[in-house]
Formats: structure tokens, sequence, C-alpha cells
């Protein structure tokens, strides 16, 4: 079973109570743990309205539900979706709003809906749950990390203790806003994506939330994340028009088409990244082809990248915009300002160089490094001002 309560205990509730990943029961008490479950009454009081299997798939690339040109960025992109919840209709007090509908199925359809529309982009889609079955969080981060997601997207709707009227949209990143940027990205367009989809008459004057306003450590499914990751409230289930409208397939449809345009302009901006390509000491091709490129480039000094040492190691950018080489693909598009590189948390001496075709970073390993592991973060952006999608690496100084 999960760790239902047992994080309640030692959460920081700030006032309300939502409806998050870590906290599965709110309003109606927690289930000690060992009791009984015997059936809810509450159990198919009322529930989704039933649609065809087909109904999204029928509408994607409609008019009502076009296909922007820029979608075709989504191409590859691997993205885990993770509907909040699931199999927990057996709990007493399970999540649900007024008249009896159930979170964890409204999550599911607009997953399985947002699927349709990122697969007909030929992103790569996989669900952690296709069916009402119960997952703890670590799994459903477990599923993200194990597959290489690029990005990880839980999606959920909120709750609110004795206050029906209540319905904005909030997406969640972990912890501090420095800590990975690329959570800030892809929780910004998500939101901009349900703010047009959804039009909810209020927002949130901040709708991005660290779940350190929730609890200490953050949600679970997002701590476990090792891959870029938010958390969507979408709207208030406890709200009643709210609860009626998330039953209908129509607005599920709506929501994941608005999720579906939030991810395609952050891939439409590019998705950075950074491989390592050279351990301290470790002799390299590109470096050497690379010099024999900026050799022979004409007009305006090139710098030259130096050959790796022993203290060098070297990583090679993606600003997720040249592979499409558009015209002034050649061109720099990296923010040179916006690179960071920490050792160990500090922060260290990079160099980088770009000859129009690729960007290496040499990064010197403080003086004196012991041998073992050392952690490096490379932060950097694009000219979108995206950040590059995983920072953390770990090296190996022998
Ligand atoms: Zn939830």
């Amino acid at each position: 079973m999960m760790r239902y309560g047992c994080e309640r205990v030692t959460a920081k509730i700030v006032g309300m109570t939502f409806c998050t990943a870590v906290l599965l029961c709110p309003s109606i008490g927690c289930q000690s743990p060992g009791s009984p479950t015997d059936t809810d009454p509450m159990v198919a009081v009322n529930t989704l309205i039933e649609a065809p299997d087909d109904y999204a798939a029928r509408r994607v690339g409609t008019d009502a539900y076009p296909i922007p040109t820029y979608a075709k960025f989504l191409k590859g992109v691997k993205i885990c979706l993770n509907p909040g919840h699931g199999g927990d209709a057996d709990q007493r007090g399970f999540k649900r709003g007024p008249t009896g509908v159930r979170e964890a199925e409204m999550n599911l359809r607009v997953a399985q809906y947002l699927r349709e529309f990122l697969v007909a982009c030929d992103a790569d889609v996989i669900l952690t749950r296709e069916d009402d079955s119960l997952l703890s969080y670590e799994e459903r981060a477990t599923i993200a990390n194990d597959w290489g997601a690029d990005l990880f997207v839980s999606l959920h709707h909120n709750a609110i203790d004795n206050k029906p009227e209540v319905n904005y949209t909030t997406v969640w990143y972990h912890g501090e806003v420095s800590y990975r940027p690329s959570n800030l990205d892809l929780a910004r367009y998500l939101c901009d994506g349900l703010y047009d989809a959804l039009a909810l008459p209020k927002i949130t004057d901040v709708p991005l939330k660290s779940d350190h306003l929730m609890y200490k450590n953050g949600f679970a499914v997002l701590r476990h994340a090792e891959v870029t990751a938010a958390l969507c409230e979408s709207s208030f289930f406890t709200h009643p028009a709210e609860e009626q409208r998330l039953r209908q397939p129509e607005y599920n449809l709506r929501e994941a088409y608005g999720l579906f345009v939030g991810l395609a302009r952050y891939a439409a901006a590019g998705l950075p990244r950074a491989k390592l390509i050279a351990q301290a000491g470790e002799a390299i091709e590109p470096l050497n082809q690379m010099e024999k490129q900026a050799e022979t480039r004409s007009g305006e000094a090139v710098m030259v990248p130096p050959m790796p040492n022993d203290a060098t190691v070297v990583f090679e950018l993606d600003d997720g915009l040249r592979n499409r080489k558009a015209w002034g693909h050649d061109r720099n598009m990296i923010l040179a300002d916006s690179i960071v590189v920490r050792v160990n948390g500090r922060r260290a001496p990079h160099r980088f160089y770009d000859n129009g075709s690729r960007y290496l970073l040499s990064v010197e390993l403080p003086v004196g490094s012991e041998p073992g592991e050392h952690k490096i973060e490379l932060q950097f952006q694009n000219m979108n001002k995206i950040s590059v999608l995983n920072p953390f690496f770990t090296v190996d100084v022998r």
C-alpha cells in the first residue's frame, strides 16, 4: 500500500487543502493505517459522461482543435504523462467532487486525450497508468526516469475545503526556482496553454507554485523525478459547476488541447541539451575536428578549444534550434552569460566555443580534485531563454 496519511502528518498545509500528488485525503480525513477499506458509498454515484473510444482521435486536427504548424517540433520528444491517483475508489474519502465525480477518472481521460494530440505530431508518449490502477509516487517518477523521458507531466485537478467558489489553475514545480530552471519553462508553457483553453474567470496572481509551499521536501512525484517535470492542477473539482464540466468529454478534450498547445509552443522554442563528451584526461576527436574547422574558417579570428588535460571535462551543447538548419543557424543561439557551471556545488570556470556548427564547453575541475565522482551542474539558455533539460552530470576523476 502507499504512504497514505503518513506524509500528511509532517506536511505544512497552508490554510487550504489542495489535491496534490502527495495529499490524497484532503477534506474527508485520512484513513488510519490498517482500518477496513469497505466500499465508499459514493462510488459510482456520479462519474464521467461516457464517450466513444475514438472520441478524441476523431477531433484531432479539426477546426475546433487544429494542429498548429509549430507542433511539428514535438516530433521525437519523449513525454511521460502521469494521470494522478487511481485505484482508490475502495478507499473511504477518495478524491471526488460534491456529486461524486472522481478526480482519478478525469485525470486519466485528460491524459489519454492529450496523448492523441501528441502522437499525431509524432511525439513519443507513455502514460504511467492506462486504467484505474494504483501506483506509488516513486513508481510513477521511476517510469519517466527509466524511460529517459524529456518531459514528465503530472495531471491533477484541485480541491479545497469549504470554499466551493474557488476555481483557478496552478502548475507546480519542485523546490527552489533555481533547482532545475527547465521545470519552470515546462510549468509556464503548460499554464499558458491551460489559460487559453479553459479561460477560467479567475486566476491566482502567481500560478506557478513551488511544492515546498505544501511540503518541506515537496511532492514525492516531483522529488523523485530526474527529468524536467511539472504538476498541473488545472481547475477545482470542488467547484460545483466545474465538477459538472469536468464530467464532459468535450471539456476534458479542451483541457487536453490546451496542454498540447502549451507543449507544442515549448518544443517550438527549442529544448536545449548538454552531453558530456570527454572526461578528464580523455582525448576526444571532436576537439581535433573543431580545431581544423576553426583554422580553415576565413574572416574573423576564431577561438580554438584547447585539448583536454587531466583537469578538463568537455561538454557538447545543443541549443535545440541549430539542427533545424534555418537561415542563420551558424550564428550563436546560446546566451553566453546564461552559462553557469558548478562543480560539487561551487561555481567553476568554463570556456565556451562555437565554430558555427557545434558548441563545446570546457570546464576546469578545481585544482587538487580528489579521485572519484564529482557532480557537475551545467546551466544555459538558448536565445528563447529556454533552459537546458538536464543540467546534472557525474564525472569520474581517476
Ligand atoms: Zn490530485
